[in-house]
């Protein structure tokens, strides 16, 4: 059953419900009784938002023509 993350408007307090799919947009009450609450986007959803790491831009190359001359096995 898949949980999702609601944000209570009265109190400020974050807290999860697991239930399903097609509940999901059912309206939660927080922990403390407030019903003026809003769902959160998952954070595995979120599109754009999300850094990635350092990208291979600068990534060092060996050096060298290759073959076996870089060896010296060529003299
Ligand atoms: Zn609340």
């Amino acid at each position: 059953m898949p949980r999702y993350d609601y944000r209570c408007r009265s109190c400020g307090d974050t807290f999860e419900i697991s239930r399903p799919m097609a509940e999901s947009a059912a309206p939660a009450a927080c922990p403390a009784g407030h019903e003026d609450t809003v769902k959160l986007l998952s954070t595995v959803a979120v599109g754009g938002l999300s850094k990635s790491g350092p990208g291979p831009a600068s990534a060092p190359s060996a050096g060298g023509g290759g073959g076996c001359c870089g060896g010296g096995c060529c003299g």
